[in-house]
């Protein structure tokens, strides 16, 4: 068997020109074009590469970008003071503050600093709430771009058993919330997990996002599963790899994202959906 490849990039393109029309139609209507602010904290070479390809984002669909680039010894109190005025600006409908912030900021209180209406990135207790009670509001990004990577597959995924490897607050947990919508049957691995390669090998789906080079194994894939690589690592030699040995998984598995062009660009393409919804919220 070799898997079919889900592109990442296709679909997303075909998100954002949807995004696209509905914000002519929004204009043509009279309404406030979206606006989504994207705040970064000093230098971190990846993160400047991520809130670049964000704002290109932007200028894609016609959303106004707001760029606020802050100096690495920004306050704490600056920092909630910018996030506030943001909050009360009405020509922002969405507020992303780029993570990680350099260790003297308190990632916890940026995120509830955030107003839930303006939350893009769907961190804040109140969108992760609405999740986990199942009425959805404003979702993880990366989460819910897997989600609608998957639905091209055209597989009916009611009754699937999903292992996710992986338990962060931002990817594998709401990743599990969002399979749990769709009736599958989640596992999720983390650190600390017994056996790895037993909870993989029994996955009808499995979403690796552990920010481990190749740490899934194409032997591990069950015959035909689906397999989502969320993980982004750079190896010392410069080149990009995902979570999971992809040569030896395509082998196995019925679909499978590759690494760059997966899963990536499907979490900018929901971000900038989640803005348009967000300005939807605030008409
Ligand atoms: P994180 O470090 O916050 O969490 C990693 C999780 O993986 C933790 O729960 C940890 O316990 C688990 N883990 C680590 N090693 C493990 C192992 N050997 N066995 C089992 N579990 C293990 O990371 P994150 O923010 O969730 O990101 C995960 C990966 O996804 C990273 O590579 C990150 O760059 C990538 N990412 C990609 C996108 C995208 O748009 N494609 C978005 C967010 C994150």
């Amino acid at each position: 068997m070799v898997a079919n490849i889900i592109d990442g990039k296709k679909i997303s393109a075909e998100i954002k020109q949807s995004i696209a029309k509905k914000i002519e139609q929004r204009i043509k209507k009279g309404l406030k074009r979206p606006g989504l602010a994207v705040v970064l904290v000093g230098e971190d070479p990846a993160s400047q590469i991520y809130v670049k390809n964000k704002r290109k984002g932007c200028e894609q669909t016609n959303i106004y970008s707001m760029a606020i680039d802050l100096p690495k010894d920004t306050t704490q109190e600056e920092l909630l003071k910018t996030i506030e005025e943001l909050n009360q600006n009405d020509d922002v409908h969405g507020i992303l503050v780029q993570f990680p912030p350099p260790p003297h900021i308190d990632r916890q209180a940026v995120i509830e600093a955030i107003s839930p209406l303006k939350d893009v990135d769907g961190f804040h207790p109140y969108n992760l709430g609405h999740l986990a009670q199942k009425v959805p509001l404003l979702r993880p990004c990366t989460p819910y771009g897997v989600m609608k990577m998957l639905k091209t597959t055209g597989v009916d995924l009611a009754g699937k058993d999903v292992t996710i490897v992986g338990a962060s607050t931002v990817v594998g947990l709401p990743m599990a919330l969002e399979m749990l919508l769709e009736h599958c049957t989640p596992t999720i691995c983390h650190h600390s997990t017994k056996d790895l390669p037993a909870k993989v090998r029994q996955a009808d789906i499995v979403v690796a996002a552990a920010g481990k080079p190749e740490l899934v194994k194409g032997e591990w894939i069950k015959e035909g599963a689906i397999v989502i690589d969320v993980g982004i690592n750079r190896l010392p030699d410069g080149k990009l790899v995902g979570d999971v040995a992809f040569e030896e998984a395509k082998k196995r598995a019925s679909w499978i994202t590759p690494v760059p062009g997966g899963v990536g660009p499907m979490t900018i393409a929901i971000l900038l959906s989640n803005t348009l919804e967000a300005a939807e919220l605030a008409d």
